[in-house]
C-alpha cells in the first residue's frame, strides 16, 4: 500500500507537505542533457545507474535521451525497473543465494537482462539457476580495478573466471564490468585522472589476455558521475554508468572541476523542511533528520541561505545555527536542503516532488524505493 504523496500537481512550495523530495525540473533536464552531449563522438554507449534515482519515470527520460538501458545494484530494483517498462538491465553486482538467482533468472524472461560475478562457485550456482529458468543469461565478469569493493583481480584470475562462464550451457560470457568506486569523489581532477589511467591499464591487460585466449570481450562498462568521460575517451570501455549526475549532492559538490573527468552537473534534488519549533531567539528546529535524508557524506547544506548551518541531525528533527547577524528562520517557513548523497536520500522517500519555478508539475513513485534486497 503506497502513501499519498505529500503535494498536488500545481502547489507552490509553500503548499507542499513536509519533509518531500524535491525534483527542481529544470537543472534537472539539464543534467539529462548534458549527459547525452557529453558523450556525442566518443566509443561508448550510456547505461545510467538507476540505483540513483530508483524510478521509472526517470530512467524511460534516461532512454528517451538516448541511454541503451539501466544498470541496477539488487535483483529486486531490477525487477521495479522492469516492471515499469525497462527492457534492458545490467545488475551491475554479484547476486548470490538461491533465492536470489531464481528472481534473476526470472527477471530474465521479461527482460534483456545482465548480472557481474566474482567468483567460481556463484558461476555454476548462476547456471543452474538460468538452466531452471530456461533462460540463458549476459555474464560480465567484475574486475577489482582499484576501487577495493567486489571483483577478481585483473589478468589471469579474470581470465579464469571467464572461461568457467563461457563453459557454461546456459550463461554466455559477455565481458568485463571494471567500476572504479573510489575514484569519483576524488577531489583534484589529476587524482582522478591517475586513478582511471590505472583502471584503464587494468582493462587493456585484461581484455588482451582474454583475446590472447580467444575469448572476445565485447562489453566493457563502468565509469561514475566524477569520471566517466575518462573511460569514455580512453578507447578501452565500451559502455559508462554514471548515476548521481541527475540530481548531484553535497558531497559531488565538493569535487573540484575537472572537464576532462566530468561535466559540471547542477543539483536538482532538495529536501523541503519546515521550521517547526523557535523555542529559544537561537534554536530553529525542522522536521527533517535522519529518516529524511542520509548523512554518510555529511549533513545536508540550507541552500540559497548563507550563514545559516543544519548542525545537528536526529531522527525526525534538524537543528539550524545562524551566523551572527544572521536571523534564525520563523516557524513555519519552508527550507530547501541539500542531502550529502542523494543515492541513500532518495531510498528513505516514495514520491518525488517534481517542481518547474516554484510550482508542483509532477509527482512520481519512486518504485524502487527500500528494493534492497
Ligand atoms: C554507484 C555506482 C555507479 C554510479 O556512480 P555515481 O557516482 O552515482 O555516478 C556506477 N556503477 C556502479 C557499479 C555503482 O555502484
Amino acid at each position: 500500500m503506497a502513501l499519498p504523496p505529500p503535494a498536488e500537481l500545481g502547489m507552490s512550495l509553500e503548499e507542499i507537505d513536509t519533509p518531500a523530495l524535491l525534483v527542481d525540473l529544470d537543472p534537472f533536464e539539464r543534467n539529462l542533457r548534458r549527459m547525452t552531449d557529453s558523450l556525442q563522438g566518443l566509443p561508448v554507449r550510456l547505461r545510467p545507474h538507476a540505483k540513483s534515482h530508483k524510478c521509472p519515470e526517470i530512467a524511460r527520460r534516461q532512454i528517451a535521451l538516448g541511454a541503451v538501458g539501466v544498470c541496477c545494484q539488487k535483483v529486486s530494483e531490477a525487477e521495479a525497473l522492469v516492471e515499469g517498462g525497462i527492457a534492458d538491465v545490467l545488475v551491475s553486482n554479484e547476486v548470490v543465494g538461491r533465492r536470489k538467482l531464481e528472481r534473476l533468472a526470472a527477471l530474465a524472461r521479461r527482460a534483456r537482462v545482465a548480472v557481474c560475478v566474482d567468483d567460481a562457485g556463484n558461476v555454476d550456482e548462476l547456471d543452474a539457476a538460468a538452466r531452471r529458468a530456461g533462460v540463458e543469461l549476459d555474464v560480465l565478469v567484475e574486475v577489482d580495478v582499484g576501487a577495493g569493493r567486489c571483483g577478481v583481480p585483473p589478468g589471469p584470475p579474470a581470465l579464469a573466471l571467464a572461461q568457467r562462464v563461457q563453459a557454461r550451457e546456459h550463461l554466455r560470457f559477455a565481458g568485463l564490468q571494471a567500476y572504479q568506486g573510489a575514484a569519483q569523489h576524488l577531489r583534484e581532477g589529476a587524482a582522478r585522472r591517475a586513478a582511471i589511467a590505472t583502471a584503464v591499464d587494468h582493462v587493456r591487460a585484461t581484455v588482451r589476455l582474454l583475446e590472447d585466449h580467444n575469448i572476445p570481450c565485447p562489453w566493457v562498462s563502468g565509469g561514475g558521475t566524477g569520471t566517466y568521460l575518462l573511460e569514455a575517451a580512453s578507447g578501452a570501455y565500451r559502455e559508462v554508468q554514471p548515476g548521481s549526475y541527475v540530481f548531484m549532492d553535497a558531497d559531488y559538490a565538493r569535487n573540484l572541476q575537472a572537464p576532462e573527468a566530468s561535466p559540471s552537473f547542477e543539483l536538482s534534488l532538495f529536501v523541503l523542511a519546515t521550521v517547526m519549533s523557535r523555542p529559544t531567539a537561537s534554536r530553529a528546529v525542522v522536521d527533517a533528520g535522519l529518516k529524511a535524508f542520509s548523512v554518510d557524506s555529511g549533513l545536508p547544506e540550507v541552500h540559497g541561505r548563507p550563514g545559516l548551518t543544519y548542525v545537528r541531525a536526529m531522527d525526525e528533527h534538524g537543528m539550524l545555527e545562524a551566523a551572527p547577524g544572521v536571523q534564525l528562520p520563523a516557524l513555519g517557513e519552508k527550507l530547501l536542503l541539500v542531502p550529502g548523497h542523494c543515492d541513500p536520500t532518495v531510498n528513505l522517500h516514495d514520491w518525488y516532488v517534481a517542481v518547474r519555478r516554484g510550482r508542483v508539475e509532477a509527482l512520481w513513485p519512486i518504485t524502487a524505493r527500500g528494493a534492497v534486497w
